[in-house]
């Protein structure tokens, strides 16, 4: 038995992150499916890179893990990332540089719950290494300021595993799994071969407001640098930011993930009630989340027209290892006990059978 934490708070940042992965950014628009969320407002038409109008983000829409339809020829299913092939590049722009110095603090990170942790940090601070041997770091500060941290629990050298409670501010029917699963990992409940990395929020200037969006209106699930399109405008549901990666809490969720590689990320979405199918071995671990959650593998809301999403960049991150990242959408509202505790057994059976799955 693991005796109770003081997580030591390590944050380690240089000079902003590293631009290479934004050079390359296949500025290809996808249409994906899309799905119900009540939390969306109508979006507005968008112009994919290759100039052709796109769809407007139907309303209601939500987020697609993986793409069921492809607006050209030119596009691949990035279902399939190790199939994509980039077919253009949108040069990235260096708006932000973080200087910060490391800083030391302890803590005892035991909720999720608040999201209003002020930080020393300067806003927009995005670390460009973190220490992946503490139990708690610091991986940037967003726009408002907020910490955004990742908690590391499990077996150094597992298999890793990172779980994403929310992303889109006003869905966080995620947090309480994340708490669900940190009490398991304290009590050394999950399985060995595992290190799991928990972000509980990395939108939490959203979460706090209790909007999609961050505070500078921006989708981060738009954001990502994967095939970023412009979409829309600030104060439109799904506005896609100035460019890809142009939010420092997708950068810093970018730096992160480069450095950590899981071989499983999750997040955690709502309310579309469903989880989308995906080929491989990722659509294998989707499959099987599905059974264990009792949710549907469903297409939704094809129409949509959707770039720069954080798990679909994250699958193109970890194609060389097989690593597989999806969307679970949850129901809407607070999720009862039962069901959380359900999707918490969900992700502890998964990751007991990562190894041969
Ligand atoms: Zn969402």
């Amino acid at each position: 038995m693991r005796s109770p934490r003081q997580p030591t708070r390590r944050f380690l940042a240089g000079d902003g992150l590293a631009r290479r992965l934004l050079a390359g950014v296949a500025a290809t628009a996808i249409a994906l499916a899309a799905c119900s969320s009540g939390t969306d407002s109508s979006g507005v038409p968008g112009t994919d890179p290759n100039g052709a109008t796109t769809t407007p983000p139907i309303s209601g829409s939500a987020d697609p893990a993986a793409p069921t339809t492809t607006p050209s020829p030119s596009t691949t299913d990035p279902t399939d990332a190790s199939a994509s092939t980039s077919t253009s590049t949108t040069s990235a722009s260096t708006t932000s540089t973080s200087t910060s110095t490391s800083t030391t603090s302890t803590s005892t990170s035991t909720s999720t719950s608040t999201t209003t942790t002020t930080s020393t940090l300067p806003a927009g601070t995005v670390a460009e290494s973190v220490d992946l041997t503490a139990d708690v770091v610091v991986l940037g500060t967003s726009v408002e300021g907020r910490e955004i941290t990742a908690e590391r629990y499990g077996t150094p050298g597992g298999r890793r595993v990172l779980v994403i409670g929310v992303i889109h501010g006003n869905e966080d029917g995620g947090v309480p799994i994340v708490d669900d699963l940190r009490r398991r990992a304290v009590a050394e409940e999950l399985s060995p071969d595992v290190e799991l990395w928990l972000v509980p929020s990395m939108n939490p200037d959203g979460q706090f407001a209790q909007i999609r969006q961050n505070a500078n209106q921006v989708d981060l699930n738009r954001n990502f640098p994967l095939r970023w399109g412009p979409i829309g405008a600030p104060g439109d549901s799904q506005y896609a930011g100035a460019g890809p990666a142009s939010e420092p809490e997708t950068r810093a969720m970018v730096s992160f993930m480069e450095q950590l590689r899981p071989d499983l990320a999750l997040w955690y979405h709502q309310d579309a009630n469903l989880i989308i199918p995906s080929n491989g071995r990722d659509g294998r671990i989707r499959a099987r989340y599905a059974e264990l959650s009792g949710l549907p593998v469903e297409d939704c809301c094809a129409g949509g027209v959707y770039t720069g999403v954080a798990a679909t960049w994250a699958r193109e991150l970890t194609s060389d290892q097989d690593g597989a990242a999806f969307i679970v959408e949850l129901p809407g509202g607070d999720l009862p006990d039962d069901q959380v505790t359900r999707h918490a057994d969900t992700v502890a059976t998964i990751i007991s059978e990562l190894a041969t799955i």
